[in-house]
């Protein structure tokens, strides 16, 4: 059986607790590898090298820490197949879309790579008489990322990259459900140059979560999973005085107008909706067609291609679908589906049953659609997080928007229409953080930033982008008067620039 160890100071190993978790193999139900769990002396080990490393690395210049960060996105490019195969046999999602994993989250190590442009501070000559005035960016010390299994390359790195790039040492907590990538990424990064102690990576549960959230070392915390923990994450480690960001669940709605592309907006709900099996906090989970006649022809779209689609393991390279990360994850949204049945929702194609022959122990929910549903129905309140689209229809443009906007989450939404007052109307207005128009899965890229509005997010400062930067420095502010300096005596009024 494969060990999974933690990485700390530049080496794998299995720590000290004695506690391993089974790694299943989604696509099948068998166990593939263990995991080790770390244990309190575990993570302190991690912190005592990310520790005695910081320094250095950040005094390191930031031409230099970016140099890595070139070697690094070249590593990976290199190694792009392996990580993929490796990423899918964890996590199950077909090797393509394991493929746009590590690419969106190399695109932030290579927006990084502008460190010595990025991390340039502010200054103001002559801000008064012989005064200059100027902002220093400087590296929070030892952050930490708690990430969750659905993506287990990109929200790594998109957490690692800016706090490295910016003269931080990081301790990783990935997903103990898809760990082999995360440690993968941590000895790439020594092999592109970066000091041991920089990147450490422990994996576990609650309880080294809590340990991380708690430690007086670790100055800054970026996590990324499910609501109640994000809110949780947030209250525990903002309550010690930290720099906190944690973003969480997700219920996305997308508006299709009747003047869009029925067609368009079809395929468009078929990939971001069912993509990764729904298991993405930007996936479309409730379409909201304006109108009776929209409604009628986008489920009439949508049937024929759910019928199509093609669920299997990643292993087969025809499959578009795979299956879901755990046996409680298949039951719980075979539960709600049956909930949606009993509470009055129209179950137009049932995944329930569906089945493969070889593959009958694996995680499998077939892609799943529900018409009628309401707001005031459990498929509706929950985020479901597996291949299920609920279909709410809407009278008009304003209901819409209202149905969306009284959500309690925030993440992202889509509208599909030809008029550019619609969609510009909806822009401005609605309260989400990420905004789609004729675009179903708005991610943005990294040199913009990503975070959601409401229950989606707590804290400040999204994901990547300028938010990234400022988010893992601090800024130090410097008034500097020469050469007079005090000799001309003592001023006891508050220092104007007047
Ligand atoms: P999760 O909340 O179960 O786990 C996330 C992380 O928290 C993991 O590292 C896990 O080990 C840890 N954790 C779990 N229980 C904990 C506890 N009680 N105390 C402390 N830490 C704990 O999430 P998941 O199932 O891995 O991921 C799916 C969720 O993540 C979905 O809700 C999805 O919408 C959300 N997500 C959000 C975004 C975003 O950017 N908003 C992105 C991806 C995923």
């Amino acid at each position: 059986m494969r060990t999974i160890g933690h990485f700390i100071d530049g080496t794998e190993t299995t720590g000290q607790s004695g506690q391993f978790q089974d790694v299943f193999n989604p696509a099948t139900g068998d166990v593939q590898a263990r995991v080790a769990l770390a244990d309190a002396a575990d993570l302190e080990a991690a912190v005592a090298s990310a520790a005695a490393a910081q320094p250095k690395w950040a005094a390191t210049n930031p031409q230099r820490r970016a140099r890595v960060f070139f070697n690094f996105v070249a590593l990976i490019n290199r190694d792009m197949d392996e990580l993929a195969q490796l990423l899918s046999a964890e996590h199950g999602k077909t090797v393509e879309d394991s493929k746009g994993d590590i690419q969106r989250g190399l695109e932030v190590a290579e927006f990084v790579a502008g460190a010595p442009h990025l991390l340039k501070g502010e200054f103001t000559d002559g801000a008064g008489p012989a005064i200059d005035m100027y902002s220093m960016r400087q590296p929070v010390g030892i952050g930490a990322g708690i990430t969750p299994f659905n993506f287990p390359a990109m929200i790594p790195l998109w957490m690692l990259s800016p706090a490295i790039a910016a003269g931080n040492a990081f301790i990783l907590k990935p997903s103990e459900r898809d760990p082999s990538v995360p440690v993968k990424l941590a000895q790439l990064a020594i092999e592109a140059g970066l000091p041991k102690g920089i990147l450490n990576v422990v994996h576990g549960g609650k309880s080294v979560v809590d340990g991380i959230l708690d430690h007086p070392a670790i100055g800054g915390i970026s996590f990324v999973g499910s609501t109640p923990i994000a809110r949780y994450v947030y209250g525990r480690a903002a309550a010690e005085g930290k720099r906190v960001q944690a973003f969480g669940g997700a219920k996305n709605h997308m508006i299709i107008m009747p003047d869009a592309d029925m067609d368009k907006a079809a395929d468009a709900l078929m990939g971001a909706g069912f993509g990764s099996a729904g298991e993405r906090c930007m996936a479309v989970s409730v379409a909201v067609p304006v109108g009776a006649e929209t409604a009628d022809r986008i489920i009439a779209a949508l049937k024929p291609r759910i019928e199509k689609l093609k669920v299997g393991p990643a292993t087969d390279a025809s499959s578009e679908m795979g299956p879901v990360i755990t046996k409680a994850s298949q039951d719980r949204i075979k539960h709600l589906i049956g909930k949606g049945v009993e509470q009055g929702a129209e179950l137009v194609v049932d995944g329930r049953g569906f089945s493969l022959q070889g593959y009958e122990n694996g995680y499998f929910v077939g892609p799943t659609l529900f018409d009628r549903v309401t707001a005031e129905m459990d498929i509706y309140k929950e985020e479901i997080f597996g291949p299920v689209l609920s279909v709410v229809r809407s009278q008009s443009y304003e209901e819409a928007l209202k149905l969306t906007m009284d959500n309690p989450y925030g993440n992202g939404t889509a509208i599909f229409t030809r008029d550019g007052d619609a969609a510009r109307d909806f822009a401005a207005r609605v309260n989400v953080g990420m905004v789609g128009i004729n675009v179903p899965v708005p991610v943005p890229l990294a040199y913009h930033s990503f975070g959601g509005w409401k229950a989606s997010a707590f804290g400040d400062l999204n994901q990547h982008g300028m938010d990234a930067i400022k988010f893992w420095t601090r800024t130090k502010t410097v008034t500097a008067r020469w050469p007079s300096g005090i000799k001309d005596g003592a001023e006891f009024q508050m220092p104007t620039m007047k």
